[in-house]
């Protein structure tokens, strides 16, 4: 009723003031007094319509315009109305602001393809990925940018449960897996992660996985073979029999030697592992080497020790002997008779050096980088003839990360190696000046 009592009760004034002056002056000045006010009624009207227009064709600029009574209410409404709107016109703008931001910062390739696989919008990471520019791009056809075959054939099939691994159109060293997600109507959204990581630690795996099988099946074939000459035969000679379970012994204790190397490499590997504080006595490890390498050789070497620092090492003492214990029995095993190994630890450059060096046969340089990976060995044979598993410098690399140090290898062919376990300044403990305090004199001694 608010609307419309205040145009009613004017109506009402106008029909009453022109019936008062029909009975007082007659029809004729009742009808000019009507014709007057329809006039100023319209022309007012006229005014307030080209207030309106003005305001609605530019409301931002004009003020809204100010009236009295009902056009005055139709201003105000209107009014609030558009400020309803440019409100939720901000809002839109923020979130598609937000929506964009987020779209460049994802690291997948996103690409956005209309009913006819045209490009409406793509991120950032789509140009890294497939060569792809939003600007450039849009509603160009996807197939036309991106050619290759089972790319076609994946677009076509719409097959939404499916993904593609291919390499990146741009940089052929980058694996991608795309995949298709539809939305709204008809549209489809293209994903292109990066998955060269994953894939590489998959192809790791399955080499690991590889490796294994193939180390347990030799000593594994063997084993069976000898249980089956056995069984075949039980009034075999006591010698032979003797000798088919020296044999199976040895391959028995080369496959539980693969298997605690296994379990080391994944302690080591745990994250829940985490790295004990002991104060590892180094000359003490030292000595304590030097007479196992003396013990291993069983006298086919000379076997030195040189100390040149009484410094400690902070970190776990398992990890390091392990660690070291496998250069010291390397150089055992790949140094032929008669020939010399020594061991050292010295302080250089506020680092601790711990040093194997040996006479052997030495290692080809195009091999070194490689020796740390598992399962890597220069000569197969020889390695498993001295009961190498192929995991030692595996370990020994892991160990030495964990404590910061990492390992020197320099060799020669035919001349010899070292294998150095470099620790940084922070794991040394140096009671004294290592100059004053000797244990044993900076010379090669001989042990065992
Ligand atoms: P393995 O059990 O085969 O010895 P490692 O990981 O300990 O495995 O060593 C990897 C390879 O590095 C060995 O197979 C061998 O070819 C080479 N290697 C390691 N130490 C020496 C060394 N002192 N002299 C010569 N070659 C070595």
């Amino acid at each position: 009723m608010g609307f419309w009592w205040r145009p009613l009760s004017m109506l009402a004034s106008v029909l009453l003031v022109a019936l008062i002056l029909w009975l007082a002056s007659g029809a004729v000045t009742a009808l000019v007094f009507l014709t007057g006010i329809q006039a100023l009624v319209m022309l007012r009207r006229l005014w307030q319509e080209y207030r309106l227009s003005r305001w609605l064709e530019n409301p931002d600029e004009v003020t809204p315009p100010d009236a009295m009574g009902t056009w005055g209410d139709i201003f105000y409404r209107l009014e609030k109305l558009q400020r309803r709107q440019r409100d939720s016109r901000s809002e839109l703008t923020n979130a598609l602001e937000q929506f964009e931001h987020a779209a460049q910062a994802v690291p997948d390739g996103m690409v956005i393809l209309n009913g006819s696989d045209q490009i409406d919008w793509c991120n950032p990471a789509s140009r890294k990925y497939m060569g792809l520019d939003c600007e450039r791009d849009r509603g160009q056809f996807i197939r036309y940018l991106l050619r290759q075959a089972h790319f076609i054939e994946f677009l076509d099939a719409a097959d939404y449960s499916r993904r593609l691994v291919c390499k990146s159109p741009v940089n052929r060293e980058i694996t991608l897996s795309l995949q298709l997600v539809p939305f709204g109507e008809a549209k489809k959204l293209l994903v292109a992660r990066d998955i060269t990581e994953l894939e590489r630690v998959d192809a790791i795996r399955r080499d690991f996985i590889a490796n294994v099988s193939h180390e347990l099946r030799t000593p594994l074939t063997v084993v069976g073979g000898f249980v089956e000459t056995l069984a075949d035969a039980p009034m075999l000679p006591a010698s032979e029999t003797r000798r088919y379970f020296d044999l199976m012994l040895d391959n028995t204790r080369r496959m539980q030697h693969l298997l605690d190397d296994l379990l080391t490499l994944s302690r080591l590997e745990s994250d829940d592992h985490s790295l004990k504080d002991e104060e590892v006595n180094v000359p003490e490890l030292a000595r304590a080497l030097a007479a196992e390498a003396g013990s291993l050789s069983g006298g086919r070497h000379r076997i030195g020790l040189d100390i040149a620092s009484d410094a400690n090492l902070r970190g776990s003492l398992q990890e390091i002997r392990s660690a070291l214990g496998n250069l010291v029995s390397n150089a055992v095993r790949y140094t032929p008779d008669g020939g010399g190994i020594t061991l050292s630890w010295r302080q250089q450059n506020d680092e601790g050096v711990f040093a194997v060096t040996d006479t052997g046969e030495g290692i080809a340089a195009e091999h070194i980088p490689r020796l740390t990976e598992r399962f890597y060995r220069v000569d197969r044979s020889r390695s498993r003839e001295t009961g190498g598993t192929g995991l030692g410098l595996a370990i020994v690399k892991h160990v030495l990360t964990r404590h910061g140090a990492h390992l020197n290898i320099q060799s020669t062919p035919g001349k010899g190696s070292t294998f150095s376990a470099v620790f940084p300044a922070s794991r040394l403990v140096v009671s004294q000046p290592s100059a004053t305090v000797i244990p044993f004199p900076a010379q090669e001694q001989a042990v065992g």
